[in-house]
């Protein structure tokens, strides 16, 4: 089959042998729709150390049960259903809290620790807790957004960020997670959600979605402007969607003291928390940073 494999520095579709089911808890899945995560471009640039060279990249995606190991039996042969980008056994500890990003035996493995959804099959372990039915006649493509964009946006930014009735929300980064975030921090009464991003184009898209206000961080005082936004307060929840030290930078700027910064970028390199550094009127010795 052809699959879409890490090589390190440059990437390639390769032809691999299809894969078998390895525990009688697995399922294999044959994908009708995959997406790119930003992710996948951080593995790419070398920022993810677990995943190895000749990986089959990937974590979302919908498709098509081919064949289930003999423990499932909530699944066979032939159902619909979309992968989530975290496999959990829900049965460990952590699983049992509801983390199941840190499942023992799964997490985040999926186009990283083990082959993953850029191919014409995947074999999915955990399949009965980390697969999802899909209804008939439902829409595969936008289904692909609740593998990991919709989830990742709403858990890790808007959740994690505790964005509240009246909250003001910044989200720094207008890509598939800020726009997730973007959305989803509408289920809540918020007063205003300002969008960050450098490109003109992806703003526009977040107007349209129910930014309430647009700040192009490509130029001029992006600060200064949301600032100035805000009353020369800041905001009380700022998501990171980005992924690099300037954008988690830019987010303890414009933090209100008390507010919470939901990290949900995957940063490769360390970021510092400015514990000392004044903005306008404020000091920043009273910011969680959360994530
Ligand atoms: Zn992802
Ligand atoms: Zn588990």
């Amino acid at each position: 089959m052809k699959a879409l494999v890490y090589p390190g520095p440059a990437v390639n579709p390769s032809e691999r042998s299809t894969p078998k089911l390895l525990s009688a808890t697995d399922a294999i899945v044959k994908v009708t729709r995959t997406t790119i995560c930003g992710t996948d471009l951080h593995i790419l640039k070398g920022d993810v150390p677990t995943c190895e060279p000749g990986r089959i990249l990937g974590h979302e995606g919908v498709g098509v049960i081919e064949e289930v190991g003999a423990a499932v039996s909530t699944f066979k042969p032939g159902d619909h259903v979309f992968i989530s980008c975290i496999t959990s056994c829900g049965k460990c500890d952590y699983c049992r809290r509801g983390m199941y990003s840190h499942c023992t035996t799964g997490g985040w493995i999926l186009g990283n620790r083990i082959d993953g959804t850029q191919a014409k099959y995947v074999r999915i372990p955990h399949a009965e807790t980390s697969l999802y039915r899909i209804p008939t006649g439902a829409d595969e493509e936008a289904l692909v957004m609740l593998s990991d964009i919709l989830p990742t946006g709403f858990g890790c930014g808007v959740l994690n960020g505790k964005v509240q009735p009246g909250s003001t929300v910044a989200i720094v980064g207008s890509g598939p997670i800020g726009l997730a975030a973007l959305l989803t921090a509408q289920f809540y009464a918020r007063a205003q959600i300002i969008m960050i991003d450098r490109d003109a184009n992806r703003l526009e898209v977040a107007r349209t979605f129910g930014a309430t206000a647009c700040v192009n961080n490509a130029s001029g005082d992006p600060v200064a402007e949301i600032m100035k936004l805000t009353g020369g307060v800041g905001v009380d929840c700022v998501i990171e969607a980005v992924g690099v030290s300037a954008s988690f930078e830019l987010c303890e700027s414009i933090i209100v003291p008390g507010g919470t910064i939901a990290n949900v970028g995957v940063h490769g390199v360390k970021v510092d928390l400015h514990m000392g550094m004044p903005v306008g009127p404020q000091h920043f010795d009273h910011h969680a940073a959360g994530g």
